[in-house]
């Protein structure tokens, strides 16, 4: 058990530097960081939040979205309070952001070995760290990764990607999955709208960061999936949509891009993405993108189809998956294969 506070370093002056993600919070003495989460007691780091469960239900990995990695099955879903970025249409504002409007967020205390019981007792061979950001309780999650690898249990990150590259590396290697947003493909935005703001001096970017964390989650051979929330007025345009689209397909043309409609919520109030908006923008990505899905969209076309005989692999509506055209991988293999050719399909096991 880990427990001790990590990236949490002593500055003269009682002061406490974060380095886990770009803001590189200088953090006085009997305050916290921006994130809410880690702080400064009389001169020590302390993560006062960990284990603070806000949230923990039994989801479909569907609705991560994860839709490459062992579908159709059901996945232990924990949250946490707190979140480096300030995202104005955040649909989990209550818990991510506390200072604004949230008060103490309300929670249970559970240890590591409290969420992997949980697992084990909804038969869940998977657990994912969701809702607002987990990577801003890095102890906690690389305290229960490691006791989730032990008793066979996959994790699974669903994230913002705002961290910097050496705990980003701790994490990764233990995440055997992860959906990472892709806001936008601005640091402008990044940086004054989504709250990245690094005010300390320090001239790393928010936006480069979370490109880099993307880049090296792949590179560490996580099963990565990229999510893009289309949010009118901030990255509604063609121009920067194609820019996701390009670097994605730069890295891995079969990485699975997950275009998503954006409601009101929180301080965003404009009017819901056009669903025909979505339509065209899926349909340009998948000139260079093997896989583009488009959530929160009525209509059925979210199929996953076998890159070499096109057939159905996977039928979807809503979180109701079929996945009666995979067969099983073989023994040592990590795909399923195509039921009706045989062959290798990109979903994983
Ligand atoms: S916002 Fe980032 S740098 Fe600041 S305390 Fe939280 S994780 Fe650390
Ligand atoms: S990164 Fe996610 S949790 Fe954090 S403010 Fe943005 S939408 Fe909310």
């Amino acid at each position: 058990m880990r427990r001790a506070a990590l990236f949490l370093e002593e500055e003269a002056d009682d002061i406490i530097r974060c380095g886990l993600c770009p803001r590189r919070c200088a953090i006085p003495s009997g305050s916290l960081g921006a994130c809410g989460v880690r702080g400064n007691k009389n001169g020590k780091g302390i993560v006062p939040l960990y284990g603070h469960i806000t949230a923990l239900a039994l989801d479909p990995i569907e609705k991560k979205p994860l839709f490459h990695f062992r579908p159709g099955s059901m996945i232990l879903s924990a949250g946490f309070a707190g979140c480096n970025l300030r995202c104005p249409f955040c649909q989990n504002w209550h818990i991510s952001q506390p200072a604004s409007g949230g008060g103490d967020v309300p929670g249970k205390h559970m240890l590591p070995g409290d969420l992997i019981s949980a697992a084990l007792h909804e038969d869940s061979s998977m657990i994912a760290y969701t809702y607002s950001e987990p990577l801003v309780h890095a102890e906690f999650l690389l305290d229960c990764m490691t006791l989730a690898r032990h008793h066979g249990i996959a994790n699974v990150l669903v994230t913002n990607g705002c961290a910097n590259a050496e705990p980003a590396r701790e994490i990764l290697s233990l995440t055997d999955a992860a959906n990472i947003d892709l806001k936008c493909f601005s640091a402008d935005t990044y940086a004054k709208i989504l709250g990245g703001v690094v005010s300390n001096g320090n001239d790393i970017s928010v936006f480069e960061t979370v490109l880099d964390f993307i880049r090296l989650a792949c590179s560490m051979d996580v099963h990565v999936e990229v999510t893009t929330l289309v949010v009118p007025d901030l990255n509604d345009t063609v121009e920067e949509l194609d820019s996701c689209v390009d670097f994605i397909a730069s890295i891995d043309k079969k990485i699975p891009w997950h275009l998503s409609a954006y409601h009101p919520d929180y301080h965003w109030n404009a009017p819901p993405t056009d669903p025909a908006f979505i339509k065209e923008i899926k349909n340009r990505a998948a000139k260079k993108l093997a896989f583009v899905y488009a959530g929160n969209i009525a209509g059925d076309g979210n199929n996953t189809f076998c890159p070499h005989c096109e057939a159905v692999l996977i039928r979807r509506r809503g979180y109701q998956t079929d996945i009666s055209g995979l067969a099983a991988p073989a023994d040592g293999e990590k795909f399923f294969r195509c039921a009706r050719c045989g062959g290798e399909t990109p979903v994983k096991w």
